[in-house]
């Protein structure tokens, strides 16, 4: 059997709030009771909103919840050459291209097709929107343009149609397609930021990790984590459990602009963290 090592990796782009309480929550209590070990990773690869205040913060709040880590926090922006690392081995295999497209881009290559009346359907609300969850599906539109890679152009990954199965700890079997839901992974963005998909990929085969815990937000794109996991070279991918989201009610996600949620509030109102853990628990039971 091999030894658990699951991570807690928040991104310093706010205070920490419920949310965030409940994936520690679920991380801490599933890694120790087996007998795991928990990293901390600060997922700081979006230059533009990360900021060393709210680290600092985040990491105060854990301590006073009683969540320590077994070792020292890595940070994704110091981890760029082992990045280009990876990205190299995959360019290596002619898996990499560059794509000049924006989002907008992308929205008008797939207009008049369902995924773009879907989603208008959700940016207009009503009844479908809490049941879609379509993404935009990148058509590939750059795949064979041989664009030259350089400042203000963004790098995809060539992802074949497998079928990716993997049993989540929590929901069971699961069997996605990544290539027909996401199309060719970005992995740099045109402002030369690594994207979360792969730094956070990259990172848990670097750091070992075994266990990766976290919201059901994210359930529907593990299957091309595992697929990009396989093309750096891991054969066995970790374990996965998706748990449930803080609700307000079944189809609410809150927010961190909700004020309510704020760790900081939470604790100047004299909350305990047995509170504040018991709080966040019970709120996301919906799921
Ligand atoms: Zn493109």
């Amino acid at each position: 059997m091999r030894a658990i090592i699951s991570r807690f990796a928040p991104a310093p782009t706010g205070f920490l709030h419920l949310g965030h309480v409940v994936n520690a929550a679920h991380v801490w209590r599933e890694t120790r009771a087996r007998a795991g070990r928990v990293l901390l990773r600060i997922e700081d690869h979006d230059r533009r909103r990360s900021q060393p205040g709210f680290e600092a913060a985040i990491l105060e709040d854990l301590e006073w919840l009683g969540f320590v880590a077994d070792e020292p926090p890595v940070r994704q922006s110091e981890r760029g050459e082992i990045y280009e690392e990876a990205l190299a081995n995959l360019r290596r295999r002619g898996l990499v291209y560059a794509c000049g497209c924006s989002r907008i881009d992308v929205a008008q290559a797939l207009k008049g097709t369902d995924v773009a009346r879907a989603f208008q359907a959700r940016d207009r609300g009503g009844p479908e929107r809490a049941a879609l969850h379509t993404e935009l599906r990148y058509p590939g539109t750059c795949a064979n343009r041989g664009l030259a890679e350089r400042p203000g152009v963004g790098l995809r990954v060539r992802l074949a149609p497998t079928v990716e199965r993997f049993v989540d700890l929590r929901h069971g079997p699961q069997v996605q397609r990544p290539s027909e839901q996401c199309g060719d992974l970005l992995v740099r963005d045109r402002d030369g930021n690594w994207t979360y998909q792969f730094a956070a990929t990259v990172d848990d085969l670097v750091q070992g990790v075994t266990l990766v815990i976290r919201g059901d937000d994210l359930l529907a794109s593990t299957g091309r984590q595992i697929q990009l996991a396989r093309l750096l070279g891991r054969d066995e991918p970790p374990e996965f459990l998706h748990h449930a989201l803080i609700m307000k009610s079944p189809d609410q996600k809150l927010s961190k602009s909700d004020g309510d949620t704020g760790i900081r509030e939470l604790r100047a109102r004299g909350w305990t963290p047995r509170q504040v853990i018991d709080a966040a628990m019970a709120a996301s039971t919906f799921g």
